[in-house]
């Protein structure tokens, strides 16, 4: 996939309207816990300012429901944004409007500006004309660079690009099409695809999708009981995707027409509840008692997954393969991020847990692409176009 990026075009003097995704978590005191998203757009914004334009970084956070609500303001990330460029950024108390546009007009080159929540405004998720077009007014280019939200028409990612017609991707968006697209474009065989988490019907396209393309699945979490449930094997009080339980016997079938070598969990940890202070042990799969709930993949469940993440050339990686929040059930996904570390195959790791994981293992370095979107790497994966993709193609 080609697409117009920013080292196509001459930003100097303009005024460069940047979507980023600085979605970061606060604490109570509105302090930011992990500033990955707002790093993860840093060479982009440098770039820009190497190249002498006026920065204008316009992002959402949270969820305000089209409403200003102060905990969702974007203030404390201009403070941080200005710690991490050396710069002071100035910050603009609404997107649009004349705050905005007062900011705007009394910046220079090399300027760097922060615009507020663009969702205190309900006509960004509706993708309304008349709002993208306020948003374009105030800059001469578009550049998208927030990649997590470019699953979603809203105006700020697709809207605008009506208005300005000079659009480019960011330095994020661009690797994360080319890790992904390298995926999907002839990957180097084995293509191990390992899949856990909960969210099972939202990640069974991307199986589906990828069905064509991998050699081997292995599968943990609540992922692996739905699929061992569809096969009518016991799985006690494990929790299971029922409504899923149909699109995982239709995946079964497509597995035996095409022969792939296809693993659950061989065995499980197994605790009488889901908490710190559970009681637990370790069965064979088939075998979790009633009143009993499979919370990690087992020993020899390990030692076979271990062993195809060993053999694979490229692996993508979505969904833990256990309740890894609580220590005594983390050690599956801890395994399963070790090892992948270990290999030379390329690796993507996508999803806020297995990233937690991948960082809890300490091995963020070794892999070789973890995406920033989680939701979006799926839909890509699932073969959709991304709208905030579409319009930035050559
Ligand atoms: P997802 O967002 O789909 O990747 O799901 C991640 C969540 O799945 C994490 O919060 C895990 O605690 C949860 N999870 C993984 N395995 C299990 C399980 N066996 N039972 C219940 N929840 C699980």
């Amino acid at each position: 996939m080609e697409l117009i990026t920013v080292k196509d075009k001459d930003y100097s003097g303009k005024r460069v309207f940047v979507r980023v995704d600085f979605n970061v978590p606060l604490d109570k005191n509105l302090n930011i816990t992990d500033d990955t998203r707002i790093r993860a757009s840093l060479d982009t914004i440098n770039y820009l300012l190497s190249q002498n334009a006026i920065v204008i970084c316009s992002s959402h956070l949270g969820r305000p429901k089209g409403k200003p609500v102060l905990e969702m303001s974007l203030e404390p990330v201009a403070k941080r944004l200005s710690e991490l460029t050396g710069k002071q950024v100035k910050f603009a108390k609404d997107c649009i409007g004349t705050e905005a546009k007062k900011v705007v007009d009394s910046a220079k080159p090399g300027d760097i500006i922060l615009l507020e929540n663009l969702r205190f405004h309900p006509e960004e998720e509706e993708n309304d004309e008349t709002f993208a077009k306020e948003l374009a007014g105030l800059a001469d280019c578009y550049v998208n660079d927030a990649f997590g939200s470019s699953h979603r028409a809203h105006a700020s990612i697709v809207g605008i690009t009506k208005f300005l017609q000079d659009k480019a991707a960011g330095f994020l968006i661009e690797k994360e099409v080319n890790a992904l697209s390298k995926l999907l474009e002839n990957p180097e065989r084995p293509f191990l695809l390992i899949i856990g988490g909960a969210k099972v019907a939202d990640k069974i396209g991307m199986i589906r999708n990828l069905l064509d393309r991998v050699d081997t699945i292995i599968t943990g979490g609540v992922m692996a009981y739905t699929f061992i449930r569809a096969n009518n094997w016991e799985t006690g009080n494990s929790k299971v995707e029922i409504d899923a339980i149909p699109l995982a016997k239709e995946i079964y079938k497509e597995l035996r027409k095409r022969h792939l070598e296809f693993h659950t969990p061989l065995d499980h940890v197994v605790a009488d509840k889901i908490a710190e202070d559970a009681h637990y042990f370790t069965t064979e799969r088939g075998t979790v008692p009633i009143g009993w709930t499979g919370v990690d993949i087992g020993p020899q469940a390990i030692e076979e997954y271990v062993d195809c993440i060993r053999r694979a050339r490229t692996i993508f990686w979505n969904g833990p393969m256990g309740v890894f929040e609580i220590e005594a059930f983390a050690k599956g996904t801890i395994e399963i991020a070790k090892a992948i570390a270990a290999t030379n195959a390329f690796s993507v790791v996508g999803g806020g847990d297995s990233i937690a994981a991948i960082n809890k293992a300490g091995v963020a370095d070794k892999i070789s692409h973890i995406c920033t979107g989680g939701g979006a790497s799926l839909e890509f994966l699932e073969g959709k176009g991304l709208p905030g993709i579409d319009v930035l193609k050559k």
